[in-house]
């Protein structure tokens, strides 16, 4: 069995979604579980719904204007999804009404996503010859705690969601993204939770292969959006994968190769309008390739904290009744520095001004907080950089000769990143002229490795 997920860019028009369709097809034999995404952006346009229906507006129509046009593209029952409009009509129509929006009714407002496109292709799959059935993950034993919006699978439910799928006939296409938790509520799994929701049940089925079908040539050399010279990379470790992810490479959700890792399931990332090319092959073995690092990713429109407090007498003290204290607002952080008196943060990923007052308000009992926004964390990853300090300097020297400031810069334990802080503006410059340099070393490594 092989698990075969589809994401949001790849299935956002019927075009797309027929040339899905023909990829599942061709691999039938291998019995593929398929998991998709919403279709296009739908997820943002639901979000968009319900914080307009909190302001007094129930607009649904943009959702049901696009997945009726998809339905009559793909030459399917008009019908499909009437109840679900009709459910979120309810659920829309309610916001509006009680002014109150929490995490979990967002998450119930965004399953419509999910659940209309499976809907959609188990339909247009069957009108074609081949036998499927749409199925809510939700449904089949995919349980999480409920941490709504970013919620986490519990331990103890592979044979669960085996079981469930296994007694399916037909190809089953499954929601992508949604869980549900031990109160029966439907729960997300974070932005770009299907490539979770992928891993979680290639696991659960122990499959041969698990594949994430994208709009780019697998995993690359950096972002292709903001680099136009960025290269296919053939293959690349877990643990490579893992802090490409992490610092942002939106191509992987960060935690989707933990359930794969533990089972040694090989994942693929591919192209959906390039099938017959070869994309990524991410293995849990060490993979040295012939260039210098394998990949620069980013992540834009994060704030620095900075907290000075004289008063702390260590470092200790202080770094632990600030994290303390983020923990309790449920914030994360991505990189921290400290010194005597002061300590620095980057947190975890752009929050509203109004979130970022409350983290100032609730720190100032610390001492003084400062916010610099506009920030964006870049990462140069690959196994190729362990030992090789020569590289870090030939990297911050090339920042300095741009004139690039870079700053918080930090090495993870494993040697096999470095990261730095720059200016969102910086992006597009720091991204291409780092990948200049490392595609030029790589092509005379030999004399760059210490
Ligand atoms: P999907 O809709 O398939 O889930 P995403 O938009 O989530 O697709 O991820 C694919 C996008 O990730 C690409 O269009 C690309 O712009 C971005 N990306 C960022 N970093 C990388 C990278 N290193 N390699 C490939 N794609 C990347
Ligand atoms: N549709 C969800 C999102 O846009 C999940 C996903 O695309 O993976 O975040
Ligand atoms: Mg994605």
């Amino acid at each position: 069995m092989i698990v075969m997920k589809f994401g949001g860019s790849s299935i956002g028009t019927a075009e797309k979604i027929e040339r899905c369709i023909n990829i599942i097809a061709d691999q039938k034999s291998k019995n593929p579980a398929v998991i998709v995404s919403a279709h296009g952006k739908t997820t943002n346009g639901l979000i968009s719904m319900a914080e307009s229906a909190l302001e007094g507006n129930n607009e649904t129509n943009s959702f049901i204007d696009f997945h009726n046009q998809l339905i009559a593209d793909l030459k399917l029952d008009k019908q499909l999804l009437t109840t679900l409009y009709l459910e979120l009509n309810e659920i829309i129509h309610g916001v509006k009404l009680v002014k109150e929006l929490t995490y979990r009714t967002m998450d119930y407002i965004c399953s419509f996503g999910e659940r209309a496109s499976s809907a959609i292709i188990a339909a247009a799959l069957s009108a074609r010859g081949y036998p499927a059935v749409q199925v809510n993950s939700y449904d089949i034993g995919l349980l999480t705690d409920n941490h709504h919006g970013s919620a986490h699978p519990l331990s103890d439910i592979d044979e669960g969601i085996a079981k469930n799928i296994l007694s399916l006939t037909g190809i089953p296409v499954i929601t992508g993204f949604l869980g549900r938790s031990n109160e029966g509520k439907i729960t997300t799994l974070g932005r770009s939770g299907s490539d979770f929701s992928a891993s979680i049940i290639g696991a659960a089925l122990n499959v041969e292969e698990i594949q994430i079908w994208t709009d780019v040539d697998g995993v690359m050399t950096a972002d292709p959006s903001v680099c136009s010279e960025a290269a296919n990379l053939p293959v690349m470790s877990f643990q490579e994968a893992s802090e490409l992810a992490f610092y942002g490479a939106e191509v992987l959700h960060p935690a989707t190769l933990m359930p794969a890792v533990q089972k040694k399931i090989p994942i693929k990332v591919l192209n959906s309008a390039k099938p017959q090319e070869k994309g990524t092959l991410i293995l849990t073995t060490s993979q040295l390739s012939d260039r210098i690092a394998k990949s620069i990713v980013y992540k834009e429109n994060l704030s620095l904290i900075n907290i000075v407090a004289p008063q702390f007498r260590s470092t200790a003290q202080l770094l632990n009744t600030a994290l303390t204290k983020l923990i309790e607002l449920h914030k994360d952080i991505h990189i921290a520095a400290t010194s005597e008196s002061s300590i620095s943060f980057v947190l975890d990923k752009p929050y509203t001004d109004e979130q970022l007052e409350q983290i100032v308000q609730e720190c100032s009992a610390l001492g003084t907080v400062s916010i610099k926004k506009n920030k964006c964390l870049v990462c140069v990853v690959g196994e190729e950089l362990k030992g090789n300090p020569n590289v870090l300097g030939l990297i911050f020297n090339k920042l300095k000769e741009m004139q690039i400031k870079a700053t918080m810069v930090s090495q993870s334990a494993s040697e096999i990143n470095v990261a730095f802080l720059i200016e969102n503006d910086e992006i597009k410059r720091t991204v291409s002229a780092l990948h200049s340099l490392l595609t030029e070393l790589s092509t005379r490594k030999g004399s760059v490795h210490s």
